[in-house]
């Protein structure tokens, strides 16, 4: 099968690989159709994680059913399914409470697992042809028949979409919230969208694209332009000094101040602009060690948080990856429905084959390319 593999920073290839098959009787077999390029890519991408060579990636994945092993129940040949990002078992201590993110049997040794992604576990991507699901009566969603026509919709159920409404959740927006997001990346667009779904009363986004600001204001929420650094003290004007309600990191480790990386900028800044007593959601993904980076303290997956004003001011933190399976049926639904539509924030739509390209203009944040979507239809 024609797949995308990393072979070392900046460098990615589509080129043959092995076909993926039914390896457990619990397994099914999915022909992708749609897989996206998320920022999550990027820190493999360019070399800011353990990623081994030769992997291939993809963890935002859509299609169809092509084979199921024996021990399978309830997914049929030709169901259209999205798969969560995450790989669940279904019986484990955090699956059986809905914390898919932190499965303890699918990637032995650590609380998660994913395709295609460094630390958590062995399994392949799906910027492929066909992708090996496990556990896949309990990992696929399926979709109801509106799947083809909505497919750039409901292919954001895999990760981006779940992921801006934990944001949400972490935060604890509630109706009536004013909420500040850190990110106009596909995330914080999502948080956006999904702060405007639980009721908010004002979304601010911050970032300093004027391309992704612009798209912020289109989903209805106030951009805010952090090019000087300023801000929190925006937020804390917007709110009549007092600060938003809730908080979401939509960034993560590598987020920038003025063109330079700056590991702790997002997390201050939240502290600084979110009300005494507020909430942080933190989805923007921290690491345990970051090598590469030029901050001292970062290297060591340490950050210099201003601890002192988070506790003066009676802020929770909440953070970690995304139970894609909490929501993914409840926000499948609002898709269904016509009451939400994630696909509004793609920018390109490329064939499998030119995955590479994808890559490289969604890194550099070229002007313009916001969600690149892969069509791998075999
Ligand atoms: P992205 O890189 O496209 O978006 C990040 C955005 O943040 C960019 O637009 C960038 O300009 C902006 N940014 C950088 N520094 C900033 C700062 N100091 N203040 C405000 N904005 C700043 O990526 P994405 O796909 O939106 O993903 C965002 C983060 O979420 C990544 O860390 C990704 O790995 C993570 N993620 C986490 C989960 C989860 O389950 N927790 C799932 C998906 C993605
Ligand atoms: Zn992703």
């Amino acid at each position: 099968m024609k797949a995308l593999v990393y072979e070392g920073p900046r460098k990615v290839v589509v080129k043959e690989m092995p076909d993926a098959k039914i390896e457990r009787p619990t397994d099914v077999l999915v022909r992708i159709t749609t897989t996206n390029i998320c920022g999550s890519d990027l820190h493999m991408y360019e070399g800011r994680t353990n990623m081994e060579t030769g992997r291939i990636l993809g963890h935002e994945n859509l299609g169809v059913v092509m084979e199921v092993g024996g021990g399978v129940e309830r997914i049929k040949v030709g169901d259209r399914v999205c798969l969560p990002f995450n790989i669940g078992c279904g019986f484990c201590k955090n699956c059986e409470r809905g914390l898919t993110g932190f499965c303890l049997t699918a990637n032995p040794g650590m609380a998660g697992a994913a395709y295609g992604f460094a630390g958590m576990g062995p399994y392949s991507g799906g910027q492929a042809e066909y992708l090996r699901v496990p556990f896949g009566d309990f990992n696929c969603l399926v979709l109801p028949p509106d799947a083809e026509e909505k497919e750039n919709d409901y292919v954001m159920l895999s990760d981006i979409f779940p992921t801006g409404y934990h944001a949400t959740v972490l935060a604890g927006v509630e109706p009536g919230d004013s909420v500040a997001i850190y990110g106009a990346g596909p995330v914080g667009l999502m948080a956006a969208m999904s702060a405007s779904i639980k009721g908010a009363s004002k979304v601010m986004v911050v970032d300093s694209h004027p391309d992704r600001l612009a798209l912020a204001e289109k989903l209805g929420a106030i951009p805010i332009d952090d090019s000087d650094g300023s801000s929190a003290e925006q937020i804390l004007e917007m709110t009549g000094g007092e600060g938003a309600d809730r908080g979401c990191e939509c960034v993560g480790y590598q987020c920038s101040c003025k063109g330079h990386e700056v590991p702790n900028a997002t997390m201050n800044n939240l502290i600084k602009a979110v009300r005494p007593t507020g909430g942080i959601g933190v989805v923007g993904v921290f690491v345990a060690e970051d090598p590469k980076a030029d901050d001292k303290l970062a290297k060591e997956g340490r950050l210099a948080l201003d601890f002192g004003q988070l506790w003066m001011k009676g802020q929770h933190i909440a953070t970690g990856q995304a139970n894609v399976k909490a929501y993914n049926r409840k926000l499948r639904d609002l898709i269904a429905a016509g009451k939400a539509k994630p696909s509004q924030i793609i920018s390109h739509e490329l064939p499998l084959e030119k995955a590479p390209e994808g890559y490289e203009h969604f890194d550099k944040r070229d002007d313009g390319w916001t969600k690149v979507v892969l069509k791998a239809a075999a």
